[in-house]
């Protein structure tokens, strides 16, 4: 049995004085495995990652465990409380209309300085080290800036603070309407067998505000750049997106599933004992990120989704039928959106009423398996 360690942090205040925390579950490992860092729920309506946190502490309390595991559900407590009507909004910021996911912290400079200043450090103290140099900084630049943060990069800050102590970082979060899929960077390649999930994005070693790339760059532009000096290290830093499913959902049989896939990969890593989980047999498929491809509505009207998620569909096959009433008696009242290549939908809107130009589904194109 292992205790389960809960506290919480402040992450923002409102206007009238009031503070808005985090709770935080901690696991003390016996610090013979990576350090784990996993959050969900940044944005308000993506729900189901807080299943799966619990059904992953239900396991883990019962588990020994070799690395140390930092879990925050709840991880926006102004995105989760921002309803409207029957809806949770919570994916930008009301304020400044930036997406919550978008707020966190790179320097790129400071690969490429730390391996000219520490050429021949060893693997292990380059961790520490470098770790030590990347919290620093977030903690100068962003935290202690004089000029302050929005409240966005308050949160985000605040979170990155707790995930850069962690070798592996998980943020849960889940697509509109959508099946599983994750997003793994390309040197993790490998690593994408290790989860039950189906569907993989590949993605490039570029910095776009999100946790998982704020986690990996730093580490992956390091390994590049004690590259560009002759010595090969690894990416010591692992960091994934996990899209669980659909927005405003919450299956707690569902997460088991996840829950199992995420032990899977403990397993393969050595944060449980190895094989204690095992990965699933199952068609996974893959494509790079610039292969992930949204379509567009040709048109305004009422929507109707026709195309599953998850299954290979050829070019041509429909997508939507769309529905214009005020065309009633007309030849383009009903239109059918083929499919414009062979492809995966992965995910389509939430609404059935869209503008021209809403995106309706995004597809996985010049997919593979693994
Ligand atoms: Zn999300």
């Amino acid at each position: 049995m292992t205790d389960i360690i809960s506290s919480s942090e402040i992450v923002a205040q409102m206007a009238n004085g009031q503070e808005l925390s985090v709770p935080i579950y901690r696991i003390t490992g016996n610090g013979q495995g990576p350090s784990v860092y996993i959050q969900a729920n940044m944005h308000g309506a993506e729900v189901q990652g807080n299943a799966v946190i619990y059904q992953l502490l239900e396991s883990l309390k019962q588990l020994d465990c070799y690395g140390d595991i930092t879990v925050v559900p709840l991880a926006n407590p102004i995105g989760c409380n921002q309803k409207s009507g029957e809806f949770t909004l919570g994916r930008f910021d009301p304020i400044t209309g930036a997406n919550w996911n978008r707020g966190y912290h790179f320097n790129s400079d400071l690969p490429n300085q730390f391996a000219a200043q520490y050429p021949d450090l060893s693997m292990p103290e380059i961790v520490v080290k470098f770790r030590q140099c990347i919290i620093k900084d977030l903690e100068q630049k962003q935290l202690n800036s004089p000029y302050g943060l929005t409240t966005a990069q308050h949160l985000c800050a605040t979170l990155q603070r707790m995930a850069f102590e962690a070798d592996i970082v998980l943020d849960l979060h889940t697509g509109p309407i959508s099946s599983r899929h994750l997003y793994c960077p390309e040197y993790a390649k490998e690593s994408a067998s290790l989860f039950n999930i189906e569907h993989t994005l590949f993605i490039p070693n570029g910095f776009d505000g999100a946790l998982d790339e704020a986690m990996f760059c730093p580490w992956w532009q390091l390994q590049l750049a004690y590259s560009q000096q002759g010595r090969e290290i690894e990416v010591a830093v692992a960091a994934f997106t996990l899209e669980l499913g659909s927005q405003e959902w919450l299956c707690l049989e569902e997460a088991k599933k996840d829950c199992a896939s995420i032990l899977s990969y403990f397993s393969a890593r050595g944060v449980i004992a190895q094989d204690l989980h095992t990965p699933a047999v199952m068609t996974r498929y893959a494509c790079q990120l610039s292969d992930y491809r949204a379509l567009y509505a040709p048109q305004s009207g009422m929507v109707e989704y026709l195309a599953p998620l998850g299954q290979p569909l050829d070019a041509g096959q429909p997508l939507v039928r769309m529905l214009r009433m005020d065309r009633y008696g007309q030849d383009d009242a009903v239109n059918i959106v083929p499919a414009p290549e062979r492809c995966i939908p992965v995910l389509h809107f939430a609404s059935a009423s869209v503008n021209h130009g809403t995106e309706l589904y995004k597809v996985m194109t010049n997919y593979f398996t693994l």
